[in-house]
């Protein structure tokens, strides 16, 4: 398989992986998720981890759902994961996605970090077979001219040699 122009073979990119014109996503007001972001524009990955238990906990809770301590702290883990469940979307559901479509959503499983699972967008070619537990690796995917600038994290398959 051969990666699309727009996938650079680094782990992190300055191109957008959605067309020009989409409402991007940008951190929350609130800052329990601002750790997050500030390590995803750094290309690092983050979850919040408990000090009570241990256990890792996603997304950005206020308690832990296990032990209910809110003593909580964030935990940089390895950008590295498995593909836990996906979707292939063919609809566009907003008018910027039209010439976007098929493009592929994954739940990846972080198994460094309690197996906590994160939705995100499945880079590459999007009609190739996709295998439930296949690797993949974070891509940081930055939008300097944001204001304020803020990196989504995307996925791709990692390398397997
Ligand atoms: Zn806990």
């Amino acid at each position: 398989m051969s990666l699309p122009q727009h996938v650079t073979p680094s782990q992190v990119t300055d191109v957008a992986y959605l067309p020009p014109g989409l409402a991007q996503p940008s951190p929350a007001g609130d800052g329990l998720d601002a750790p997050y972001w500030g390590a995803a524009l750094q290309n690092k990955l983050m979850v919040q981890q408990c000090n009570g238990c241990d256990r890792f906990l996603w997304g950005p809770e206020w308690v832990c759902h296990a032990c209910h301590c809110f003593d909580l702290r964030w935990t940089e883990v390895e950008p590295r994961g498995r593909i836990y469940s996906w979707e292939r979307v063919w609809h566009p559901v907003h008018p910027a996605l039209t010439n976007g479509c098929p493009y592929v959503v994954v739940l990846v499983e972080l198994p460094q970090a309690g197996d906590v699972r994160m939705v995100g967008n499945l880079l590459g070619e999007p009609i190739d077979r996709i295998e439930i537990g296949a690797e993949v690796e974070a891509v940081f995917e930055h939008h300097t001219d944001a204001d304020p600038p803020f990196t989504l994290v995307q996925w791709r398959r990692a390398e397997t040699d």
